[in-house]
């Protein structure tokens, strides 16, 4: 079998793949910021709906036909999820036996209840680095107040607070993305899917900030929890981690196990394509379910990559827009320089001998960097 192989039969297999599930629900797409780069912005998704309008006894209903065999994670999603709070309420309750997670700007975070906050097995907080650019993407102030709420939260968390980064600005520097592991429990970085934010002088300035981040990771003997570079030492060392939960397929779920749930009851595999009616999955409200439209495509270059086998197809939506739907200068400009931050990442991976480190490390950070939660969150590759 080839490494790029799906495993045989997933054309024609269920429509989930695995025994775990993550329901992503948007309960609003409404949101009290704007970043300028903001993908729901594309196909005017965002603040187009701004209640959920299927029952819950519809989800009820959904979850019994398609997902009684699955471990079922809930993610909410949004526009900023905090503002609809009661179907977040609501949700917890109904289904006290699922995991849950918030997606979050983190502007509003303090204002959530104990309760809601002690149930919540992470809490993803998109920032884009340190103060000046997340305040110059998301307006004054911001990265002060979410630091702010974060502090004033960590408490009454049940589970980790990590940091989702979007590596968007070329002068980000390893100061601020290093000042980032103080406060959260974990970093994750990806890179933008911005034209214009490639220039060779942008890609120079990133491969400094992530060689110096990798150098860090190891230096010492405490687990520096960085996701992608933790996701790209264990898939390194531990290849068959890269495989399983996604059956080989990419690590943000997109193929196999992740469904977008739109405040209507549409189902989209990719957040980010929710305006595509090709990628239409499925439906709470006529309650159907397919397997994800977003699969391997024989124009897609993985196969023949030296990246394949730890990135296993970073993000399909890249990958969807430039190979199959023939994107030429976004793929130029935006695909295949990530793909070539990927290798790069990998290469600056090896050259630290990651299994000599491995076998060295302490248990707990063995253990963290192989079976870490927040893998299940995040989509592990940048
Ligand atoms: S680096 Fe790009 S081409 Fe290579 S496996 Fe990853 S997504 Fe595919
Ligand atoms: S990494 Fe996955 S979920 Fe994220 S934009 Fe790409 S395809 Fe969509």
């Amino acid at each position: 079998m080839k490494l790029s192989e799906p495993i045989a039969g997933i054309e024609r297999g269920p429509a989930i793949v695995g025994s775990r599930v993550e329901l992503q629900l948007l309960t609003t797409l409404r949101c009290n910021l704007k970043c300028s780069y903001c993908s729901l912005g594309v196909g005017e998704v965002l603040g187009s709906r701004r209640k959920v309008s299927y029952s819950l006894e519809a989800l009820d209903a959904f979850i019994a036909k398609h997902l009684s065999e699955h471990e079922i994670y809930v993610t909410f999603y949004g526009g900023e999820p905090t503002l609809n709070l009661g179907f977040i309420t609501a949700v917890m309750e109904r289904y006290p036996a699922f995991r849950f997670q918030l997606q979050t700007n983190g502007t509003l975070l303090a204002r959530l209840p104990d309760q809601v906050l002690a149930k919540l097995s992470n809490i993803l907080v998109s920032i884009d680095g340190g103060e000046r650019v997340t305040d110059g993407y998301r307006g004054r102030g911001i990265y002060r107040r979410v630091v702010k709420n974060i502090d004033a939260v960590r408490d009454r968390v049940g589970g980790t607070l990590t940091a989702r980064v979007t590596w968007s600005d070329e002068d980000t520097t390893f100061e601020e993305l290093d000042e980032l592991t103080e406060c959260f429990d974990y970093v994750y970085f990806q890179f933008v899917a911005q034209d214009g934010a490639y220039s060779q002088q942008a890609v120079a300035k990133k491969r400094e900030v992530l060689s110096r981040l990798i150098d860090k990771f190891f230096s010492g003997k405490m687990l520096y929890p960085v996701i992608p570079i933790m996701g790209t030492v264990r898939n390194k060392v531990l290849p068959s981690r890269a495989q399983e939960l996604y059956a080989g397929l990419t690590q943000c779920r997109v193929s196999t196990h992740i469904l977008n749930v739109m405040p209507d009851g549409r189902i989209y595999p990719c957040p980010d394509m929710m305006y595509m009616p090709e990628m239409l999955q499925g439906d709470v409200v006529g309650n159907w379910l397919k397997r994800s439209p977003l699969q391997p495509h024989p124009n897609m270059p993985c196969d023949s990559c030296s990246a394949f086998s730890f990135c296993r197809r970073n993000c399909m939506k890249n990958l969807y827009l430039a190979y199959v739907k023939g994107a030429d200068g976004y793929r130029r400009n935006v695909v295949e320089p990530i793909c070539d931050l990927v290798r790069f990442l990998g290469e600056e991976v090896d050259r630290h001998d990651p299994h000599t480190w491995f076998a060295s490390a302490p248990l707990p950070v063995r253990n963290t960097v192989t079976n870490c939660e927040a893998y299940e969150y995040v989509e592990i590759m940048p």
